[in-house]
């Protein structure tokens, strides 16, 4: 009998007791055992030298994948990389009060109802006094990121025209997103103005234009290109200049500022929406995770009547974000208000003394019977596509110069996933970025992993 024909059946696997026991639905069952037939079946093709198992063999591995698919994920990892707001990690650590915010808001609460009155109420009142007081802007929207926020303020402001953005800020976020497209995405057309270097005031005021080519805006959008610097033959139109042509067209101006900051902090730092909307536009859009610190949302802020054209806009419902997504925005935002700084996981990162990192590093390092020498410089990153080519001075250990990509796995496989860099061929693991309370998980990831005594 040939090897293929041997491999069990996919009914006599699932008829076996390690499969039956489980709980789970016959179809995640039956998914888990095709999965590995098919490959023990490409591997046979393959002419691969394989023990072919057979139905209890089957479905011991089946079992096995049905533990994987049914652990709670998105699962806790450990971010070693020395990027503060690391997309592919979840951005920004949330804080204790935002989780405790969440965990609240899980069951049944006040999302729309006024308590007093019992009559429906907004899920959104609640963050309007931190939109004066925290932002600078008369009124905010929350939707569900800042790609979200960019979208509906594109199409509930250009209606069913065209929006006109600038060929030198058609940026690129990330996994192939691009801004200009994003922004289109609700079937607005996009009137691209200028070229690739250099944007003049007047190919505004021409896609501003009733007819002609890339005629027929009634809306400006100014993109911050914050993930990328030019120099060389390079002109831009200034964000007030640009808003005096706004104002005389009598359209919206819409900023998508991407990431921003809330003022004070880093010496280098983004914009803040204050600024933005003090040098004229209508409207800002940013990312909330990575201006706050806090859980994904897309903020859009500017003067009452605009935001309350974008809240009532259909799209708005599309994007509008849940309750505990908003339990812990507010616990951020509380957090911003203090006076003394918000408590929040990402500026504990972000204020570190490089003193503070030393101290732990060397602590680790002792931990490990590792000498002092395994403690080396490195730099930091904020990441979110904030201040392209702004570093913090940081501290990493090192843990191997020697198939550094193999330690970096294996440390990805702990039982607390350690995800460190490879830098100059060894692999290091950032201080920075690790919370305090997970250095001894770190420590612990690196023993059983072989690296410390
Ligand atoms: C990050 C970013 C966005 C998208 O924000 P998300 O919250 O990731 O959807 C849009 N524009 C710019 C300039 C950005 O940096």
């Amino acid at each position: 009998m040939s090897d293929l024909a041997r491999l069990p059946k996919v009914d006599r696997v699932l008829d076996c007791p390690v499969l039956r026991e489980l709980p789970w639905a016959a179809g995640l069952k039956k998914r888990a055992v095709t999965r590995h037939l098919a490959r023990l079946r490409g591997a046979i093709q393959r002419g691969e030298d394989i023990e072919v198992p057979d139905a209890a063999g089957v479905a011991e591995a089946a079992a096995a994948t049905l533990d994987g698919w049914t652990q709670p994920r998105p699962r806790r990892v450990i971010n070693a990389t020395g990027v503060l707001l690391h997309t592919n990690l979840g951005r920004a650590p949330l804080g204790e009060a935002a989780v405790a915010a969440m965990v609240g808001a899980a069951g049944t609460c006040d999302l729309e109802i006024d308590l007093g009155t019992g009559a429906r109420g907004s899920r959104f009142s609640v963050l309007a006094p931190f939109a004066s007081a925290l932002l600078g802007a008369e009124d905010v929207h929350v939707v569900n990121n800042g790609a979200a926020a960019l979208l509906l303020a594109c199409t509930a402001l250009a209606s069913d025209r065209g929006v006109a953005i600038s060929r030198g800020q058609m940026v690129e976020i990330g996994d192939g997103f691009r801004v200009a497209e994003m922004a289109a995405a609700g079937g607005v057309r996009l009137c691209e103005v200028g070229s690739t270097n250099r944007t003049h005031l007047r190919d505004y005021e021409q896609a501003l234009r009733a007819e002609g080519e890339g005629a027929g805006a009634s809306a400006l959008l100014w993109v911050h290109s914050s993930n990328f610097d030019q120099s060389g033959f390079v002109k831009g139109v200034d964000l007030g200049e640009l808003s005096r042509v706004a104002r005389a067209a009598g359209v919206p101006l819409i900023a998508d500022l991407g990431s921003g900051s809330l003022g004070g902090g880093l010496p280098e730092r983004e914009p803040t929406i204050r600024e933005y909307l003090d040098r004229g536009a209508d409207v800002v859009t940013c990312s909330g995770d990575k201006l706050l610190g806090g859980p994904q949302v897309g903020l859009m802020a500017g003067d009452a009547t605009i935001i309350e054209r974008c809240r009532r806009h259909p799209m708005a419902r599309a994007l509008r974000p849940d309750k505990t997504t908003l339990a812990a925005l507010h616990a951020t935002l509380i957090e911003h208000s203090r006076p003394d700084g918000p408590r929040l996981p990402l500026h504990a990162m972000v204020s570190a003394t490089v003193d503070d990192l030393r101290t732990r590093a060397r602590a680790m390092a002792i931990e490990l019977g590792w000498s002092e020498d395994r403690v080396r410089e490195t730099s930091a990153t904020i990441g979110g596509g904030s201040l392209p080519g702004e570093t913090i001075p940081s501290l990493g250990l090192r843990v191997t110069d020697e198939k550094p990509n193999r330690a970096a796995r294996e440390l990805r496989l702990a039982a607390v996933p350690v995800i460190g860099r490879v830098v100059d061929g060894e692999l290091v693991l950032d201080l920075r970025t690790i919370a305090p309370e997970d250095d001894g998980a770190v420590t612990d990831a690196l023993r059983r992993a072989g690296f410390g005594a």
